[in-house]
């Protein structure tokens, strides 16, 4: 190929944020820090190794995912309890948050929706930042481990423990419906606890160890009443592979809270986003 002579100046142009984040409307931390100053515990979902499970989460509850007994990363879904079309967004959150999020930040919803479906308001891996590989932790630049690149990619291999397969079977209970009338609605994850990132000289998504320890916990502010659906990864803590039963692997806890008793009265819902819909005359 050509390389053009003003090949350096063209490719020192700086870069832009594509979204800028001082318009967007920010989280009321304070009002949640506050909300969780006093939980109660209304509920816990144990998630099996190499399976998954639904739990529901009221609106103005909060829930936490726990590490216990080992590393495992966990890869979540999240619905409008009420439209299970209106689904967790990972690549708009992606897009508004960058590659891996953490307190503060957000689980965006699927059009025409566009809106927070939860909020972080406890990571215990926080300190963990961007290592020196550009890694980081709790991803939203995966997908979810699923039989069919597992079959892409190994000449025709039959895995059925997949996060993908995880989570369709979960959904399919849960709501009673057949596993093909589930599949359709399991979308990419949020990979919690899991350290991704892409290798600087080839741009590659890549995955190491994750540094989540037992009693570590991510945890969240329900937005609007949520199902939500973890699968424990086959990968346990993505050191080395995934999709086969080759890794050690380990529970999630899956806890719900009520909040302190009065700590959100005036609080509402996030409205759906305003835009008019038509897509012009
Ligand atoms: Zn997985």
């Amino acid at each position: 190929m050509t390389r053009p002579a003003d090949a350096d100046a063209r490719r020192a142009v700086p870069p832009v944020i594509c979204y800028p984040t001082d318009t967007l409307p920010q989280a009321d931390m304070a009002l949640y820090t506050a909300a969780r100053a006093k939980l109660t515990k209304t509920a816990e979902v144990t998630v099996p190794p190499r399976d998954a499970r639904c739990f529901q989460v009221p609106a103005g509850h909060f829930f936490r995912i726990t590490s216990v007994q080992g590393a495992q990363v966990g890869d979540l879904n999240l619905h409008n309890a009420h439209d299970l079309s209106e689904r967790f967004y990972s690549g708009k959150t992606r897009a508004l948050h960058g590659t891996h999020i953490t307190t503060g930040e957000r689980m965006w919803s699927s059009f025409p929706h566009l809106r927070p479906l939860a909020t972080v308001t406890h990571d215990t891996l926080g300190w963990y930042g961007i290592d020196d590989f550009g890694g980081s932790v709790h991803d939203v630049i995966g997908t979810r481990c699923d039989p069919y690149t597992h079959t892409l990619l190994s000449d025709g291999g039959q895995y059925h423990h997949c996060c993908h397969s995880n989570l369709t079977r979960s959904l399919a209970a849960h709501m009673g419906l057949s596993r093909a009338e589930a599949e359709p609605l399991v979308h990419d994850v949020l990979n919690v606890f899991m350290c991704t990132g892409f290798t600087r000289d080839t741009g590659q998504y890549f995955m190491k160890a994750s540094p989540v320890r037992p009693g570590d916990f991510i945890e969240f502010f329900a937005e609007t009443d949520l199902l939500g659906n973890l699968s424990a990864c086959p990968g346990g803590d993505c050191a080395s592979g995934h999709s086969s039963d080759a890794a050690r692997c380990h529970p999630l806890l899956v806890e719900i809270f009520a909040p302190a008793p009065g700590a959100l009265d005036g609080w509402q819902s996030p409205a759906a986003s305003r835009y008019d819909g038509t897509h012009g005359p």
